[in-house]
């Protein structure tokens, strides 16, 4: 059986960074993903066809200058010089088959009267739509604010905790506002798995841990490996993390298994550029619509393809999915070059998280050898989840 020092479950951003600290500091670290990839919801599809190259982001797709651990990973990984700005092609609205300003849909009298408020209010113990609808006036959060903020994660956001969707953080002065990197955000995935000393196994999905003499045995794959470490890292969806825990720490385990996350269905599509004529945008918002959200390619132009990625309502087929594609961005089947699709998981997180967050910190202090991280501690942007992963090592180290 391999001896590490951490293993290290699920290689998202937040494992990979996790695993990043403990590699750097000596530790022989094991990392599992179930996927055949890792980076998660770092989702860079990479498409090859008559010589051309284009990627496409099947999840994340922007990262900001306040993101400084993130940062401090790519600078000690040598990638400063592929980070790229994204064009300022614009969010707009997608309302009975045209594509709309935000501007031309808020009701500005409204908003003038409500935004004073931003500077009376406070976020905390606050909900996104309590909070929120004060600052913009009640109609246009229903009628435009709130489609915007439910495209972020992908579900209703009425009831999350305002002080847990948008952060202002510190910001980098060296460093463009928002950008990407040449191949797409999983680019950032990649290095980090090649860093030197750090083992990665894919399409290993961890189905059991035990915990035997002070060390954790961990299994999972096809060919039923098992691995051994001191410490434990579960970088997973909390549900799937909840699920590992539950015969060695079954109150952890329970607490995990209060939170509740949701499933988006992303499809990707390519289609030639000329086979197009919707103007460049960044993202297309359809209020009440069955996806959240379109994201663009179109932030980083590309001479022969463009590219867009539909975050869907779960629960839909394929033919729905597919008539409602080619409606939107006005193409027949046949025009669409390449399609990709993925499940990503996204946290739903509710008002009394930060209590929630509390009890696990103070359940976790009694086990230094059990480090959890992940989307949905401190927020779910990468920040955060880069942020979870270093004090979680802190943790571990001090
Ligand atoms: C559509 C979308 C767009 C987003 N856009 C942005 C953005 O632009 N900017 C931003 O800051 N944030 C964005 N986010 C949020 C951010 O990307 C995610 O919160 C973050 O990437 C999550 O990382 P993670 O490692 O915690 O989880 P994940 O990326 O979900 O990784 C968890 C990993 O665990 C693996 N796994 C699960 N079960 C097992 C098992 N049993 N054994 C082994 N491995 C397992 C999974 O395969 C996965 O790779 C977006 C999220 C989504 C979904």
């Amino acid at each position: 059986m391999m001896q590490n020092d951490v293993v290290v479950v699920g290689g998202g951003i937040s494992g990979l960074s996790l695993a990043y600290y403990c590699v750097k500091a000596g530790l022989k670290t094991t990392l599992l993903e179930k996927n055949d990839t890792t980076g998660g919801s770092f989702a860079s599809h990479q498409y090859h066809a008559n010589g051309k190259k284009f990627w496409l982001e099947l999840g994340a797709h922007t990262c900001y200058s306040s993101y400084q651990n993130l940062l401090d990973i790519v600078e000690e990984s040598g990638i400063m010089n592929t980070i790229i700005p994204r064009e300022k092609v614009p969010f707009s609205l997608y309302i009975d088959g045209k594509v709309k300003s935000i501007v031309s849909q808020l009701n500005i009298p409204e908003l003038l009267f409500a935004a004073p408020n931003l500077f009376k209010l406070k976020k905390t113990g606050q909900s996104v739509r309590s909070y929120y609808s004060k600052i913009v006036g009640e109609k246009n959060y229903n009628e435009v604010i709130s489609h915007f903020f439910n495209a972020v994660p992908s579900q209703p956001t009425d009831d999350f905790p305002a002080d847990m969707m948008f952060k202002s953080r510190e910001k980098r002065k060296d460093v463009l506002k928002n950008y990407t990197f040449t191949h797409g955000l999983q680019s950032v995935a990649k290095v980090i798995a090649a860093t030197n000393g750090l083992n990665i196994f894919t399409s290993r999905e961890v189905s059991s841990i035990e915990y035997v003499d002070g060390r954790y045995i961990i299994r999972g794959g096809d060919d039923g490996g098992a691995y051994s470490a001191k410490t434990l890292v579960l970088a997973t969806p909390s549900a799937v993390s909840a699920s590992l825990l539950r015969d060695i720490n079954p109150d952890i385990a329970t607490h995990l298994g209060q939170l509740k996350a949701a499933e988006v269905d992303s499809v990707g599509v390519i289609v030639q550029k000329a086979n197009i004529s919707l103007k460049p945008v960044a993202a297309l918002i359809s209020p009440n619509d069955i996806f959240y959200s379109v994201v663009s390619r179109d932030t980083v132009a590309d001479e022969n393809f463009r590219g867009f990625t539909f975050h869907f309502k779960p629960g839909l087929d394929d033919k729905t999915k597919r008539a409602r594609i080619t409606e939107v961005l006005g193409v027949s089947m046949s025009k669409i070059e390449h399609t990709e699709a993925k499940i990503n998981t996204v946290p739903t997180l509710r008002l009394g998280h930060h209590q929630w967050l509390d009890r696990m910190e103070s359940m976790l202090a009694a086990k230094k050898n059990l480090l959890l991280t992940g989307n949905y501690f401190g927020g779910m942007a990468i920040e955060d989840c880069v942020s979870r992963s270093k004090s979680e090592f802190a943790r571990l180290k001090g």
